[in-house]
Order: C-alpha cells, then structure tokens, then sequence
C-alpha cells in the first residue's frame, strides 16, 4: 500500500474510532489534513467547535491566526500538514484527560511515521508534553531538538496567542527561528 493510501485509511479509522468517550460528544473526527510528503507538521492541542463542526483543523480563529504565522514565514497552509493530539472536541473545549491523549496516541503517532516530517511544530503545552515532554510551553517555546532524524520545534498554541497579547509576540518570534530551520 502506498503511503497517501495508508494515510488515508488511518483518516478513515479515526473517523470511525470510538476508543474513548469522546466519541460520543463529537460531530465528528477531525484527523488533520495536509500533503503525505509534507516536511512540516504543525500539531495542536485537539478539535475546537469550528473544527468539529466542518471536520477540517484549525479552521476557527486560531486557524486563521496559525495560516497568518505559517504564511509569514514563505510557506502556505497547502504544504503543510496541520491536526492535533487528539481528533475528537473534548465537551466545552476543555483540556484533554491523560486517558483521552493515551487513547488517541497511536494515531498522531502513526501519522508521523507516515508523513515522516522534517520538522514537528507543536503548538501549546498539551502537544508538548504529549509529544516529546513534560515541559511547559513558557520555558519551552522558540526552542526545539532533533531525534530520528526530525527537529522537535515548541511554540505556543495559537488559541493562547489571540487570548494574550504577550504570548503573540513571543510565537511570532518563534516563527522567525523556525522560519530559520527551513533552510
Ligand atoms: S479522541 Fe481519539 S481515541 Fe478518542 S474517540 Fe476521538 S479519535 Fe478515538
């Protein structure tokens, strides 16, 4: 089977998955979207009302803010592939539970190995600990590592960044180092 095929039948698993509670909540599973051969990944925390509603990711606010960012740095919305931790809204958007992110685990997991990425953008605290650590985003953001060949790069999540004025300058500035990476 060819990578896009693989891809897409975990798209189709995900869609379908009733792994944790949150299956009963959702409108619907929002697997990500994006190129197989992407070299960037941008994950984010999980599906907010916007994205549950039309089943695409960051498509509300936050994704205007994050295609803002993307495009600020030379690249468009259309070259990289964007989903989150996990793939169903929690209720009232409220922070994933660790039994939620150890259930949906396998699939953003199996989505790296078939996208294979040059650089892993995760956005905000959750994808950071989910992914690589427990690290909080204020420590963690503008900074990155490399292991299996990819760079791990840490920013804020873009819902923080339209909430705290602060925290939107600092994710810009991010950017720019990221922006430096692609080379
Ligand atoms: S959040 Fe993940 S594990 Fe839970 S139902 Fe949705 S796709 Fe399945």
């Amino acid at each position: 089977m060819t990578r896009e095929k693989e891809l897409l039948a975990l798209h189709e698993s995900i869609r379908n998955c009733t792994l944790c509670p949150l299956h009963k909540t959702r409108t619907q599973a929002v697997p990500g979207e994006g190129p197989v051969h992407a070299r960037i990944m941008f994950i984010g925390e999980a599906p907010g009302v916007q994205e549950d509603a039309t089943g695409r990711p960051f498509v509300g606010r936050s994704g205007e803010l994050l295609t803002e960012m993307i495009e600020s740095i030379g690249l468009t919305r259309e070259r990289v592939f964007i989903t989150s931790v996990l793939k169903s809204r929690p209720p009232n958007n409220r922070t994933p539970t660790q039994s939620e992110i150890e259930a949906c685990r396998p699939y953003i997991d199996r989505q790296i190995e078939l996208i294979d990425p040059r650089i892993v953008v995760l956005l905000g605290g959750v994808a950071i600990s989910s992914i690589v650590g427990p690290w909080k985003v204020s420590d963690s953001h503008g900074d990155y590592f490399e292991a299996k060949g990819r760079i791990f790069f840490m920013t804020y999540h873009p819902a923080a960044a339209l909430r705290f004025p602060k925290a939107k300058a600092l994710m810009k500035s991010d950017f720019e180092v990221l922006r430096s990476l692609l080379v």
